[in-house]
């Protein structure tokens, strides 16, 4: 029963609300497991649960599923811890751990035991494997699998106790052999790995399962609704005969479909494999998919929230085009960010007819449509930096920047006419000799003449140096993962997706704090990264001005 304007997993809330199935609760869950930083793909979970909760008056509990001791780590968590508040959702005391039922969960597994739900086997990892059977050929059952209540209670304890080594023994659920849902085929609840945990030390050498420590966690903390992505809709039949086998209080688990973005990998495994083989400077490399990089990189979370809004939430896969991503970014900096003046890559103009030594303050509004931005002073003098691909000295038709003979605006300033072009030995223009029009000062003339082109600008003398980072696509292919064989995904890398240029820009970005977000006008939206020192910023292009996304 669907909700008119209300996506599927939320029209199953409010239809459990009407009918008061969870006595009129809403409480969900955003559960990652530390073993890296989030990504673009857990802010669409993040969005669902959290947005979810504060829609329906309801809660969401922040919880680590930290089963895995091995690769799992402190700093993965607090990054989540961080990530997740940056992104604007709070969960007040609301942090839960897995860890923190390990000793319930061992209960929980006893109880299975003594009600014959479940067995030690002893079968190696891969006899297990073949014993499993195929999508179209039903499993075998284990030698082990009929072992007494006392038997398996005992050897449980045992291996509680740590008499055993890492793989000899597992825990499983006593199912079905034959079911068509592989997943029931007598799943591993628990296994034995003798590994410091980051939170219970070595208080455990036998760690639960994915599955047994999930639906119990969700059942625990009281969650009504346990949304998770499609890859879970097989294990939703164990999610459901674990807490009935366990008579516990049941909540409702719901698969929608996980993000896939093009020119994007959104796997914290080949994540991990991006920082360590080195293609990347970190987790938190502003070219990176994760939440850190995309702070680094300058998205404000309010375009994360808004990208996530827009591509919804549904039961089908697909992949979502970057370039919307890209068209919530410029919205939101649009509305948000001051516009100043940098040139990336600076050839010199001499304004032969200013007065060397004069120097002129122009004060410069920061945004054109907004004056609640404020303004700030911008010098001018002889010496200037415009940007090369600005001029051209054999200009295309319907040119209007700056050629040989041609006049053009200097933004806020005065207009200029190039009379000379200086070049080096080998050829190269070094400099362009000018003359301004002093009645031209503000940007127009007393005779109203026409100029088209307004170009942004920077005072040589008072350039704040800066070394700018411009990113492209990490992957040079729309679907990374696509790769002949033999091949892997790294092999769809972008050789030129960081390029650094030394820029000059205007001197009131020379303290300015890492994190600042700016329009360098006609060039994009950049963010003073946490590598800018006092007088040398550094800056990393979030996105370019132009939208290639079509409406
Ligand atoms: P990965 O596949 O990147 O390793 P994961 O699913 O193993 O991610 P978890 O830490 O288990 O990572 O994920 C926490 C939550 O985020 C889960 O509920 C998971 O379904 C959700 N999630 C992970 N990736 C995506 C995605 N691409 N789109 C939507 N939700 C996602
Ligand atoms: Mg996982
Ligand atoms: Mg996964």
């Amino acid at each position: 029963e669907a909700t008119p304007g209300l996506d599927f997993v939320r029209s199953r809330v409010v239809a459990d609300n009407r009918t008061g199935r969870f006595d009129g609760r809403v409480h969900t869950r955003f559960p990652p497991e530390p073993n890296g930083y989030l990504h673009i793909g857990h802010a669409k979970s993040i969005c669902l649960n959290f947005g979810i909760a504060n829609e329906y008056g309801g809660k969401c509990n922040l919880r680590f599923d930290d089963t895995n001791p091995v690769k799992e780590s402190r700093e993965y968590v607090d990054s989540i811890r961080t990530d997740v508040a940056w992104m604007g959702f709070s969960w007040d005391d609301r942090e839960f751990y897995a860890s923190n039922y390990f000793e319930q969960l061992y209960q929980f597994a006893e109880q299975l035991i003594m009600a014959g739900k479940a067995y030690v086997d002893s079968l190696s990892a891969e006899e297990i494997r073949a014993h499993r059977g195929t999508l179209t050929q039903p499993g075998t059952e284990s030698p082990y699998r009929n072992r007494s209540v006392e038997e398996n209670l005992d050897l449980f304890r045992r291996m509680r106790a740590g008499e055993f080594a890492d793989g000899t023994h597992v825990l499983r659920a006593k199912i079905d052999m034959a079911s068509p849902n592989v997943v029931m085929r007598d799943p591993t609840l628990y296994r034995i790995r003798h590994a410091h945990h980051h939170r219970t030390g070595d208080a455990w050498c036998i760690y639960p399962m994915y599955d047994f420590t999930h639906c119990i966690s969700d059942s625990l903390e009281g969650i009504t609704h346990s949304i998770c992505t499609l890859e879970f809709e097989n294990n939703r039949e164990l999610y459901d005969w674990t807490l009935d086998a366990l008579g516990v209080y049941h909540p409702q688990q719901i698969e929608f479909a996980r993000l896939n973005l093009t020119y994007t990998v959104l796997s914290k495994r080949k994540l991990i494999q991006l920082v360590e083989g080195g293609f990347v400077k970190g987790w938190d490399d502003p070219r990176m998919p994760t939440i850190s990089g995309l702070r680094r990189r300058g998205v404000p979370p309010e375009a994360l929230r808004e990208f996530c809004a827009r591509i919804g939430v549904a039961k089908a896969d697909s992949t979502v085009d970057y370039g919307l991503f890209e068209f919530c970014i410029r919205e939101r900096l649009n509305a948000t960010t001051p516009r100043v003046m940098g040139v990336l890559d600076p050839i010199r103009v001499v304004i032969e007819n200013y007065p060397e030594g004069q120097v002129e303050e122009f004060d410069m509004p920061y945004h054109p449509e907004d004056a609640s931005f404020g303004s700030r002073i911008v010098p001018f003098s002889r010496v200037l930096y415009i940007e090369r691909d600005d001029f051209r000295e054999d200009p295309p038709k319907k040119f209007f920047r700056l050629a040989p003979g041609a006049e053009v605006r200097l933004r806020y300033a005065y207009y200029i006419t190039c009379r000379e072009v200086v070049k080096d030995e080998a050829g190269n223009i070094v400099e362009l000799r000018c003359t301004y029009d002093p009645e031209s000062r503000g940007g127009s003339s007393p005779d109203g003449r026409k100029v088209k082109g307004t170009l942004h600008w920077v005072s040589a003398a008072h350039a704040v140096e800066s070394e700018v980072r411009l990113y492209e696509q990490l992957f040079a292919v729309s679907d990374p993962d696509d790769v002949p064989e033999g091949g892997v995904f790294t092999d769809n890398l972008n050789p030129d997706s960081l390029k650094v240029v030394r820029a000059m820009l205007e001197p009131s970005l020379g303290g300015i704090e890492p994190g600042t977000k700016v329009q360098f006008e006609r060039m994009g939206y950049f963010c003073a990264d946490p590598d800018s020192v006092p007088g040398a910023p550094v800056f990393n292009r979030t996105v370019t001005l132009k939208d290639t996304w079509a409406k």
